[in-house]
């Protein structure tokens, strides 16, 4: 199984003509609210994948609905706990350019305790992965607690921040960032630099760099893997990461053939960025099938 802490977001998305200006009040033309959060939306990946995720979080206790969303997707939530704190939520407003402008608030993503942490992990297996974000509490619990029970850690440090480098590295098996968190952990602005970094300072764990449209890097012991991105026309690029983790860590956790899933996870990437929105742009098994037998 793979155990995911991670949080859980209502995204309340606000069309609007231009960014609400200091004082001024914005009439927005159009809303929707929508299951977000890098760790749901990693789940949900996961899930349709095929993949058997158990996703440690924390809402709200009047937001069920959303509980049950990610139910309906496949993910075991079992472990989700109840918060009296408002679940996290991001304030998001787009313009007709697709720009957007977003007001983060963590709420109950923060509360996820070294109880939860414990909770969670008391009957995993060793077969288990556990995959982490930057979006919630414990954090450094759940890499420590998780690599004392010689479980696989992946982590994927998004949305970056400073803290992030004070993190017992030690602890990770397997690291995914973009480009801009791979060069905010190593302090290298070039590509070339921020691989000869991982290559010299992160012997002890594999590393997957995505590149958007050029594609991901996999430094693997010795090895490196590069495969290309596909070739599609991109509308909305949201999620494009957290389905890359999803539809990778799911291949690779059931066959450890690395280049396979570094191929579905750009396949099913390729194809959530020709569709709008987050967790409802991430494809299902049959499609992400279907896109690679064309
Ligand atoms: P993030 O969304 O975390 O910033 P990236 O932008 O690197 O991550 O995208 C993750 C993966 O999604 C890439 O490795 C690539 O496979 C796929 N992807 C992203 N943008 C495109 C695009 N324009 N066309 C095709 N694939 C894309």
């Amino acid at each position: 199984a793979i155990i995911n802490f991670g949080s859980i977001n209502i995204d309340h998305v606000y069309q609007v003509d231009h960014f609400v200006q200091p004082g001024e009040t914005l009439a927005s033309s159009h809303y929707q609210q929508l299951l977000g959060g890098k760790g749901a939306n990693q789940s949900i990946a996961l899930a349709q994948a095929g993949g058997n995720v158990k996703h440690v979080g924390s809402i709200n206790e009047h937001d069920a609905s959303f509980k049950q969303a990610l139910i309906k997707s496949g993910v075991d939530c079992r472990f989700l706990s109840c918060s009296d704190v408002p679940t996290g939520h991001a304030i998001i407003q787009v313009t007709p350019s697709g720009e957007n402008a977003i007001v983060l608030f963590g709420g109950a993503n923060q509360t996820i305790s070294s109880k939860d942490v414990e909770r969670a992990l008391l009957d995993s297996r060793a077969s288990d992965w556990v995959l982490t974000q930057n979006e919630t509490s414990c954090i450094e619990e759940v890499l420590r607690s998780a690599k004392a029970k010689h479980l696989k850690v992946a982590f994927n440090p998004a949305p970056m921040s400073e803290s992030v480098k004070q993190l017992p590295y030690e602890c990770i098996d397997l690291l995914i960032v973009n480009e801009t968190e791979a060069a905010a952990i190593t302090g290298e602005p070039e590509l070339d630099d921020i691989i000869a970094h991982f290559k010299a300072n992160w012997q002890h764990a594999e590393v997957i760099i995505t590149l958007g449209k050029q594609g991901v890097i996999m430094l693997r012991r010795e090895q490196t893997i590069e495969v290309s991105a596909f070739s599609v026309d991109a509308v909305d690029t949201t999620a494009a990461g957290d389905t890359f983790i999803g539809y990778f860590l799911s291949a690779y956790a059931e066959h450890a053939d690395a280049r396979k899933a570094l191929v579905r996870g750009c396949a099913a990437s390729a194809i959530s960025v020709t569709r709008e929105g987050a967790a409802q742009s991430i494809p299902s098994q049959k499609e992400v099938d279907r896109f690679l037998a064309k």
